[in-house]
């Protein structure tokens, strides 16, 4: 039965935590090991041991912090099967898929590994007669991040890549239910070069959680989880004086209008609403048919769930794997009874699946729904799970109005062939990722990822320029550099001459 410890300056810690959580297989059921749980005494020496670290990383060159970055690269790079099996094996996802999100992870550490060009401040010279103005950013200190199951080496990768090639030392909080990835990617950034303390692991719970809000020296809390969690984490860390951006859940819409490719239409809505068994957040839930694309469209879908191999995510051949935990499984399981019992048309029932040799699996195959209207639960809700509901919309206008009405405002797709309709829905829809003819249209690391509404509170978006702007903080300085002829003392406010 494997062992996840705490990882706390710059090696894994040696005795075994008073709390664990129970860490499983989602394909067999099976419990597979056991994940060491924070108490705030634990959190306290991983603090200690940030800032100690912080006073040394702060001041390393933007060279030696890049060099570590690259060396960091290269060895996600080499050994990146092996951290997808991990993801495989505690999260359940196909192992493709698991491959793809280390990958996304990359584009990440490989933007970060630009930080030289990323922290320029300007200059202007004589703003005044011999008085120079630079602006420069500085780290904040010890940060921290809290990642959410559903990518658990890919969300943190989004976070301490750019805190640490800011000069920042971080704490990392993974999820508890597939904690391993991360010992994995601390163990790498140590191969790498990274001096102790400078990435610190703490698994845990709520009491971990709770610890960090409330804990002085972190200045910087990242989060990304569901919605009710994030607003939480928002509303304690600013009332704690820590700067938070905190991304929350999803309810994404994909909007088919008649004159769209129906071929591609309906890939996308399979490949975007049942990769990784839907536990995606930027996964569609909602598809929004207008005019008679339904018609066109739901047979077309049906027929390519009926091909769709579901499985074991380690298996040759799985297309999709289990959901992450029984209790997650059973909460989808519910929310499908209940689109039945809410009148929607379940016209695919993924509750009849079993995979041969995994009964205890966690598996549920693709369900899909027509004639869902916006005032049944499971279209209301973030269910997280294979499930898609096929909205019917008589007019591009009812289509917008619906998805401008969502309290979720993550990610957006339009399928079309209308130039000028796609012009119109991305400037209308009040969404923060839109994609057009795209259904996944996650930003590359050099753009910034965030939803509006109450899919992210704060005002910054991750990684991309807008990661930099959060884990600096700026600093304008006005220098002159003395000269005989100043001007003596003169209590006016100081005017640019
Ligand atoms: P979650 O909110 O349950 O957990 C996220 C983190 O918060 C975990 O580290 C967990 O240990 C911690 N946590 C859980 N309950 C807590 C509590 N009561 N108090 C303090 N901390 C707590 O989310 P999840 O189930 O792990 O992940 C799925 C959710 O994440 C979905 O809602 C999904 O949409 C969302 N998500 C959003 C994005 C995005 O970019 N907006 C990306 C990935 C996932």
């Amino acid at each position: 039965m494997a062992y996840i410890p705490h990882w706390i300056n710059g090696k894994a810690s040696d005795t075994k935590a008073e709390r664990h959580g129970d860490v499983f297989d989602p394909a067999t059921g099976l419990k597979t090991g056991e994940v060491g749980f924070a108490t705030p005494a634990v959190l306290d020496t991983a603090v200690a041991s940030a800032a100690k670290a912080f006073e040394s990383w702060s001041h390393a060159s933007l060279s030696k912090r890049t060099k570590i970055l690259f060396a960091y690269r290269e060895l996600v790079e080499r050994h990146k099967l092996e951290l997808a099996r991990v993801l495989t094996a505690e999260h359940g996802k196909v192992l493709s898929d698991a491959l793809g999100e280390v990958n996304r992870g990359l584009e990440v550490i490989e933007f970060a590994c630009g930080i030289a060009q990323l922290m320029k401040g300007e200059f202007s010279e004589n703003v005044s007669t011999d008085v120079d103005s630079y602006s420069i950013r500085q780290p904040l200190g010890v940060v921290a991040g809290i990642t959410p199951f559903n990518f658990p080496v890919m969300v943190p990768m989004w976070m301490y890549p750019i805190a640490l090639a800011c000069g920042n030392t971080f704490i990392l909080k993974p999820s508890e239910k597939d904690p391993s990835g991360a010992n994995l990617a601390a163990e790498m950034l140590e191969k790498a070069g990274l001096p102790p303390g400078v990435f610190n692991v703490v698994h845990g719970d709520k009491v971990a959680v709770d610890a960090i809000l409330a804990h002085p020296g972190i200045a910087a809390v990242s989060f990304v989880g569901s919605t009710p969690i994030a607003r939480y984490i928002y509303e304690t860390g600013t009332r704690n004086g820590k700067r938070v951006q905190a991304l929350g859940g999803a309810k994404n819409h994909m909007v088919v209008l008649p004159d769209a490719d129906m071929e591609l239409a309906a890939d996308s809505a399979v490949n975007a609403g049942y990769g990784s068994a839907g536990e995606r957040c930027m996964a569609i839930s909602a598809l929004v048919a207008v005019g008679d694309a339904a018609d066109r469209l739901v047979p077309k879908i049906r027929e390519r769930i009926a091909r769709l191999k579901v499985g074991p995510g380690a298996a040759d051949g799985s297309e999709m794997g289990p959901l992450v935990t029984k209790e997650h499984h059973a909460r989808v399981v519910g929310y499908v009874d209940k689109g039945v019992t809410e009148g929607a048309r379940l016209v695919e029932d993924g509750r009849t699946l079993r995979v041969p040799g995994h009964d205890g699996g966690y598996f549920l195959g693709p369900c899909l729904f027509d004639a869902v209207t916006p005032e049944m639960t499971i279209y209301k809700d973030e269910i997280f799970g294979p499930v898609l509901s096929v909205v019917r919309a008589k007019s591009y206008d009812e289509a917008i109005k619906l998805i401008n009405g969502s309290k979720y405002a993550n990610g957006v797709a339009i399928f079309t062939n209308d130039g000028g309709a796609a012009r119109k829905f991305q400037n209308e829809v009040e969404v923060g990722m839109v994609g057009i003819n795209v259904p996944i249209p996650v930003p590359m690391a050099y753009y910034s990822f965030g939803g509006w509404k109450s899919s992210l509170f704060g005002d910054t978006h991750m990684h991309g320029r807008e990661g930099v702007h959060f884990y600096t903080r700026g600093k304008v300085v006005t220098a002159r550099w003395p000269d005989p002829k100043h001007g003596g003392v003169n209590l006016g406010f100081p005017e640019m001459k």
